[in-house]
């Protein structure tokens, strides 16, 4: 027999789905993202910088006035969080990217065969313009999981462990994960990160093989398995990982 809280959910109308909304302010209109939440117990408002936008929340109950005069309470606040949103760059012809974290220029070059290759630093893309942004986006997956697979092995090879097996997918809330059974995913936009930077979380998920937790001898092992200083690594990624959700999708 369900519970009387999860009759109570049933019965209740499932959250209205993610609504754009516009706030004036100081003369231009800021575009916001409107949530409904069964959990929330009050209006609040935060960055998600994976979706490049600013989300109201509110609960299901709240009059729809009073979530919307709280965001425009915070517009200065709101004004200032989407200025400092990363810019979205969608693949396409002229786009830079960086690869490895040097700048590579996309040029499209429907005349060519062959997918995409590398020319004189620039990333070149054959076929069609509407399939540019898939095919590219294949191609720096693959690259990832190139660059990915000697890494993990060697890392592994030191700490006496098997990576069970590697994924690269589409992860927008962790660059790097462990499972339980050894197996190690990793986000392929990763692609646009430094090296270091890279090394550093192919460390500390491999480090996860040894220690499945965050404690001192878990990040002494991450640190040894680095090849150069942790800190200004994570520092980086602290400072700059939104920025490689801009790109492509
Ligand atoms: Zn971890």
């Amino acid at each position: 027999m369900p519970s009387p809280s999860l009759l109570r959910r049933f019965l209740e109308k499932p959250a209205p789905g993610p609504e754009e909304l516009s706030i004036d302010h100081a003369g231009s209109s800021l575009t916001i993202t409107f949530l409904r939440s069964a959990r929330a117990r009050r209006a609040s408002l935060r960055v998600d910088p994976a979706r490049r936008r600013i989300v109201l929340t509110a609960p299901l109950r709240m009059a729809r006035a009073t979530a919307l005069g709280f965001a425009e309470q915070q517009a200065g606040w709101i004004a200032a969080r989407l200025k400092r949103l990363p810019a979205w760059r969608p693949f396409a012809d002229g786009t830079e990217v960086p690869l490895f974290g040097t700048p590579h220029r996309v040029r499209h070059r429907p005349d060519c065969r062959g997918t995409v290759w590398l020319e004189d630093g620039e990333i070149h893309v054959a076929g069609k313009p509407e399939h540019l942004p898939r095919r590219l986006r294949d191609w720096l997956t693959a690259e990832m999981r190139r660059r990915l697979a000697p890494l993990v092995q060697a890392k592994a090879e030191r700490v006496e462990r098997t990576a069970k097996r590697i994924t690269v997918r589409d992860t927008r809330s962790r660059w790097g994960s462990c499972g339980p059974d050894g197996a190690l995913s990793f986000s392929w936009r990763l692609v646009f990160a430094p090296p270091e930077v890279l090394d550093y979380l192919v460390a500390h998920e491999v480090a996860h093989l040894v220690h499945m937790n965050h404690g001192p001898r878990f990040w002494a092992l991450a640190e040894r398995l680095c090849d150069g200083p942790m800190a200004p690594r994570q520092a980086w990624l602290k400072a700059n990982g939104e920025t490689l959700l801009q790109y492509g999708a």
